[in-house]
């Protein structure tokens, strides 16, 4: 019998679930909203895998969790971490050519993160959407806007273009995160979290979503908007503001080599202390070599390794989805969720730098492994279920106003205030229409309601009313719609 299944989605996580379904016989169709995928195609700095002789996924698996800030699922940790050298040997048997050095990123104990100069991700998308036009993978553009579902089982989706399609086998949501609901931002306008908000509207489970990573040096030259990746830091690059102040030492002993979220609640306060904060390039040895795509990006804007580049925080990445097993079921029957729109419990609190891609190319790679079998769906027994009513009227919310609420109430330094300031702006707005602003609406006071629930300060999540971290909230929160 020739099954039906959809992919929504063609970053990195759409393009690899694809390819492996269409190698394993399965007849697949992606649809996606940007012809150039999210995340994926600008994603910088690469891909963490253990595949060298001084290191092990038992070492990855350590590192990954003591980032995560005591929130990881084990499972997956190891899982993830196991499966990463198996994804590299995968990628470079069909023919993928990493750079022959594996690079070092800020958490990680050995050198594993596995790039193509600092382009990885742009030249890893492109690798496989030629791999998916070779195998004939039907790439349409539209926007997914509506779930059906029955009895817990997926039934069909319903598109902006097409309407809606019945009779679905599997969908496969790899729609990505919401790093874009804040004003500043790494992330592209195609990640507003339609995914999660479509899910969960027909009852599917998110978790984690107070957990939004900010990363500390993006920059914007005349519109354009780059981020200037760990590595840079890693090889020299300093964090100055006007006066040439190495400013990041007075706050953490490791200076501009603090965790991402130490240096963003670093960088964030000296800008609102006046200051202009610059990244300063100039004593990397080699930099062109090193560093083609920021190179070429300064040059665009008349600037080289020589001149101070201004930076600022932003929205990164987004920890918190919809819950699934590491296989990516849901709670839903016949409903995957792969990549950065799911939440598998690998990164915890905090996500260790290059773990993202390995995700999202281990979860879409596996897929074919487990399709058929008995469906498991998520464990839910390590946190506390918590429903919320979605309102079905009132007015809509544009997703510029989203963006400036977030960064405001919901930013890198939150207070109860703030959260239920935004709570209330959000409850006042319709969250049932089938559009990306309720869509953006839902999602960001999903994020907020649990951000004023959690009362310590953990991983990417930081309370100024409570500073420090509570053993008590060494749980996750997950989120369900009330119907
Ligand atoms: C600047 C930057 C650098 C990064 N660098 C790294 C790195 O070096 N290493 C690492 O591990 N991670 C990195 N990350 C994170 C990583 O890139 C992402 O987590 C990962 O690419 C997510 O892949 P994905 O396939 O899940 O989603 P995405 O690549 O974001 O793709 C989502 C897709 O879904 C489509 N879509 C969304 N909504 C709809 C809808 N309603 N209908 C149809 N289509 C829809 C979008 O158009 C897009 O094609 C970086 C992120 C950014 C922004």
């Amino acid at each position: 019998m020739r099954l039906l299944i959809y992919i929504v989605g063609n970053g990195i996580a759409g393009l690899s679930a694809a390819i492996a379904l269409r190698r394993a016989g399965y007849d697949v169709t992606v649809i996606t909203k940007g012809s150039r995928g999210g995340s994926s195609f600008i994603s910088k700095g690469g891909i963490a895998a253990a595949t060298s002789i001084d290191d092990s996924p038992q070492l990855h698996a350590e590192d990954t969790l003591k980032v995560g800030d005591g929130l990881c699922d084990m499972e997956a940790v190891r899982y993830f971490t196991s499966e990463a050298p198996v994804i590299i040997g995968e990628l470079t048997k069909m023919g993928f050519k990493f750079d022959s050095d594996l690079r070092l990123e800020g958490g990680h104990s050995r050198r594993r993160v596995h790039h193509k100069a600092d382009e990885t991700g742009r030249v890893l998308t492109e690798f496989l959407l030629r791999r998916a036009v070779e195998l004939g993978i039907n790439i349409a553009e539209d926007e997914l806007v509506a779930l059906q579902v029955k009895d817990g089982i997926v039934r069909g989706f319903t598109t902006r273009n097409h309407g809606t399609m019945g009779n679905v086998d599997y969908l496969v949501l790899a729609t990505g995160g919401y790093a874009y609901l804040w004003q500043y931002t790494s992330n592209p306008p195609t990640n507003t979290g339609d995914g999660i908000a479509i899910a969960f509207r027909v009852g599917a489970v998110a978790s984690d979503m107070e957990f939004v990573q900010f990363h500390p040096t993006i920059t914007t030259l005349d519109g354009e908007t780059m981020l200037l990746t760990e590595t840079l830091r890693g090889e020299g690059a300093r964090v100055v503001n006007e006066f040439g102040e190495r400013f990041a030492f007075k706050y953490h002993e490791r200076g501009e080599l603090a965790p991402r979220d130490v240096l963003s609640r670093t960088i964030y306060m000296e800008l609102m202390n006046g200051h202009r904060v610059y990244m300063d390039l100039s004593s990397i040895e080699d930099f062109e070599r090193k560093f083609p795509g920021v190179s070429d990006f300064l040059r665009r804007h008349r600037l080289s390794s020589k001149d101070r580049v201004p930076i600022y925080p932003g929205a990164h990445f987004t920890i918190g989805g919809l819950r699934v097993n590491v296989r990516g079921e849901t709670n839903i029957r016949g409903l995957y969720a792969i990549g950065e729109v799911a939440d598998t419990g690998l990164h915890g609190a905090n996500r260790l730098a290059s773990n993202s891609l390995l995700e999202a190319l281990v979860m879409g790679f596996n897929l074919p492994r487990y399709l058929g079998e008995p469906w498991d769906g998520p464990r839910l027994d390590d946190g506390s279920l918590v429903t919320v009513k979605l309102r079905d009227h009132g007015p809509i919310m544009g997703i510029d106003e989203v963006r400036r609420v977030n960064w405001e109430y919901v930013g890198i330094l939150r207070s109860g205030d703030g959260l239920r300031k935004a709570v209330e702006l959000y409850e006042r707005v319709n969250t049932t229409i089938n559009s990306r602003e309720s869509n953006a609406v839902l999602v960001s006071y999903l994020t907020a309601y649990v951000a004023l629930l959690r009362t310590e300060s953990r991983g990417t999540h930081y309370r100024v009313d409570y500073p420090d971290k509570d053993i008590n909230w060494r749980r996750r929160i997950y989120l369900g719609v009330i119907s």
